[in-house]
């Protein structure tokens, strides 16, 4: 760690312009056109199962549970809607959402059938996104509402849209995703060892779950420093670090390179370990709620797990500009490899006073996935 860097306190105004306040009408207006939104997908998921949901996730919940989930998600979109004509505020807003929700019944509303589903090869991931939006709002908000680590971040914060677009778009890929890091992982069948299998098999599952972390991190760190440190590379992951203001959404800015690379490094230890279902399961569910959590705007006390598991303070001092911070911190799970390999930046009770990188990326979503052939083309 560097020695006498001045830290400095990150100073964030409160922009009333932006911010949600009760009986304004704004918060039914938003609520309004994003259930009326989800339960229009929803809808056409429930319409063209086999083109618009994940064969994956699909044995993992119950579809016509979620239909009742559906229907009262409905109604309630129409009801948020209409409120905000009693409260004579953002009208236009609320019957966007009013219309949408309308939409969602006119193509066949809350009980469409459910039957067997024909697989097809791609499909968009209209399902993970609308679970996956619904879950992360309600956990991060929530914590980001209860434990905020600046109370005068708003929600709707600079970039706020750009980023719920990659978080969208990296979503729908998700089929396409797994099918390009499945095709990567089985080129490395040749280091495949039924004996090391039986023994991961032979594990209890946590220490199973333990071993895939390990792995896993060790490979995320190794993919993500070559991302920082080979000069070619860092165009494609500075797309990620061009987020200025740190929130739930914002770990979702990624090039579709990057997404789609992180993906296939990270199924190579799953594949060649073959650990049980449950296992995998879990550590699945582990990596996506913690790469959501470091992002976020929170500030919980971990206690000593914050030696042990990269914790926000951590993963927020990799995203900021500051000279002390550059290049560290590149570990995905534990801190464990950032220590070992000696980047490793937590000066104890300091967070960064700037977040982004020091050359300012383009602002808009075909900007950044432009900017990597960019550099590579610029003399
Ligand atoms: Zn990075
Ligand atoms: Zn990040």
């Amino acid at each position: 760690m560097e020695t006498g860097y001045q830290y400095r306190k990150r100073r964030v105004a409160l922009d009333r312009s932006r911010e949600f306040r009760f009986g304004e009408g704004k918060i039914s207006a938003y609520a309004s056109v994003a259930l009326g939104l989800l339960c229009l997908l929803a809808v056409l998921a429930y319409r063209y199962p086999a083109y618009l949901t994940t064969i994956e996730l699909r044995q993992a919940y119950d579809a016509e549970f979620l239909q009742q989930i559906l229907k009262y998600g409905m109604y309630f979109s129409l009801f948020l809607g209409a409120l905000t004509f009693v409260l004579n505020r953002h009208k236009r807003l609320g019957a966007c959402g009013i219309g949408l929700t309308l939409a969602g019944f006119a193509l066949g509303g809350y009980d469409i059938p459910v039957g067997p589903v024909e697989p097809v090869r791609m499909s968009l991931g209209v399902d993970w996104l609308i679970l996956a939006f619904l879950g992360s709002v309600g956990v991060f908000m929530t914590l980001e509402k209860l434990f905020p680590k600046y109370r005068n971040q708003v929600i709707l914060r600079s970039e706020w849209s750009l980023d719920l677009f990659y978080f969208c778009f990296n979503h729908l890929m998700i089929s396409a995703i797994l099918i390009y890091a499945n095709f990567h992982a089985s080129h490395f069948h040749w280091a495949l060892s039924e004996s090391v299998q039986v023994a991961v098999q032979s594990m209890p599952v946590w220490l199973q779950v333990v071993l895939i972390i390990l792995c896993a991190d060790f490979v995320l760190y190794w993919e993500h420093r070559l991302y920082h440190e080979v000069r070619w590379l860092w165009p494609v992951h500075a797309v990620h670090h061009s987020v200025e203001q740190m929130d739930w959404l914002a770990g979702s800015r990624g090039h579709f390179v990057q997404v789609f690379s992180e993906r296939a490094m990270v199924m190579i230890p799953l594949y060649l370990l073959g650990a049980d279902k449950a296992a995998l399961d879990i550590y699945v569910t582990f990596a996506a709620l913690q790469a959501v959590l470091i992002h976020s705007n929170v500030n919980l006390r971990f206690g000593p797990l914050k030696y042990l598991l990269v914790t926000p303070q951590f993963h927020h001092w990799h995203h900021s500009s500051e000279k002390p911070a550059i290049d560290t911190n590149y570990s995905a799970h534990t801190v464990i490899f950032d220590r070992i390999f000696k980047t490793y930046h937590m000066p104890d009770k300091h967070w960064p006073a700037e977040y982004g990188t020091t050359v300012r990326l383009p602002r808009g979503f075909v900007g950044q996935l432009f900017y990597p052939l960019r550099k590579w083309l610029q003399p």
